[in-house]
């Protein structure tokens, strides 16, 4: 008999707001175009130590049914503790598919959870081809993304995948699905688990993703010179933004690769984007279209960045950014802005 090819999906919830994130609704999205090409339904995983109800925004994005799993020790992630609830589900009724995020919970979970299924994982996935459903193929990103490595599964267990989450698009069902909600309480034992989540603690913005930034200060080439560079991050932490940059910079070894933005680098979508130094090639603006207000300031009138912003600024920064410090400084002492 043919098997049933279910698409379990991770969905996380966000931080704020006890909502599911952005990313995982892209990541049901993806796990519905699956089900609809192979036959499948979509089924949501739910941790947590407490009751909410996600059935109008999961049945919006077409799962047709949810786990919920419920147990104290689910408040915040373990791994540990994932795998415990989860296991005897995945063991019992063996999806087809299980998806999720490349994120911190997803890069953690996936390769337990494949180790003891005896099944493979494939990370960082960016497209999934069922054209012919016996045989997926995946597609993931290698070499800095110059490549796409193609990967097939050789078992029959169940195969876990982590997708990228820059892959991701969210587009809600054209019908909304009714959603058959099952509780579940896993009565995870305290001993099983050997890692204790202590605190969250305050990000420093300077270092928060990019990806989730409300304002991203970046710096180009014109903006990491031993003078302007500190300048840049005093001004990122006066305004709580991101340090964002351009692949030249990272080349060179000033900011870390995962701050890189554009075509090879990340796609940001933040409120605001500070242009500071950034010529504005399209490899890089590719990367910041979807930004709320782009100002940019560079001393070449004729720079190709002026054309992608909202407010540009003809200046160096050498000279710019010792006055702009000051005067938010000033207005932050006067109670004018927090
Ligand atoms: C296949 C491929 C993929 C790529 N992917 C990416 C990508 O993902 N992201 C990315 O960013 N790039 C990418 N690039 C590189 C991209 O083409 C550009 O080379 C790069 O974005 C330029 O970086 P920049 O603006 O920092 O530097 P530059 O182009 O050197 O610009 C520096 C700017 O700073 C200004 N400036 C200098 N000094 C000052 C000062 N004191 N005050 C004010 N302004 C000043 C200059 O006028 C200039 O406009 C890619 C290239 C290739 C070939």
């Amino acid at each position: 008999m043919a098997r049933t090819r279910n698409i379990w999906v991770l969905p996380e919830i966000s931080d704020e707001g006890e909502e599911i994130s952005k990313l995982s609704l892209g990541l049901l999205t993806e796990a519905r175009y699956v089900a609809e090409k192979v036959g499948g339904a979509v089924t949501a995983l739910v941790l947590g130590d407490r009751t909410e109800d996600y059935s109008a925004i999961l049945g919006k994005y077409g799962v047709s049914r949810a786990y919920i799993f419920q147990d104290p020790l689910l408040q915040n992630f373990s791994a540990e503790a994932y795998v415990a609830a989860l296991l005897p589900r995945i063991q019992s009724e063996k999806p087809w598919l299980l998806l999720m995020g490349h994120t911190t919970v997803g890069r953690e979970l996936a390769p337990r959870l494949a180790a003891l299924i005896d099944t493979g994982v494939i990370t960082n996935c960016a497209k999934i081809d069922v054209s012919r459903p016996e045989q997926p193929r995946f597609f993931r990103p290698v070499y800095g993304d110059q490549l796409y490595q193609e990967v097939v599964f050789q078992t029959d267990n169940t195969m876990l995948v982590t997708m990228d989450p820059r892959a991701l698009n969210a587009s809600p069902a054209a019908k909304p699905a009714k959603v058959r909600v099952l509780t579940i309480e896993p009565k995870i034992t305290a001993e099983s688990i050997k890692t204790r989540h202590l605190e969250y603690l305050p990000a420093d913005s300077r270092t928060v993703d990019i990806a989730d930034a409300s304002t991203i200060v970046s710096a180009g080439m014109g903006a990491v010179t031993d003078e302007i560079l500190p300048l840049v991050e005093e001004l990122a932490g006066l305004i709580e933004g991101a340090i964002g940059t351009t692949r030249p910079v990272v080349d060179g070894g000033k900011i870390p690769r995962e701050r890189m933005i554009g075509q090879t680098g990340k796609v940001v979508s933040p409120e605001y984007y500070l242009a500071l130094g950034i010529s504005g090639a399209t490899h890089h603006v590719g990367g910041i279209q979807d930004s709320g207000k782009i100002v940019a300031v560079n001393r070449d009138p004729q720079a190709p960045i002026f054309q992608s912003s909202d407010v540009g600024i003809t200046a160096d920064l050498k000279d710019v950014l010792p006055v702009l410090i000051e005067r938010i400084k000033r207005a932050k002492n006067n109670g004018e802005i927090l």
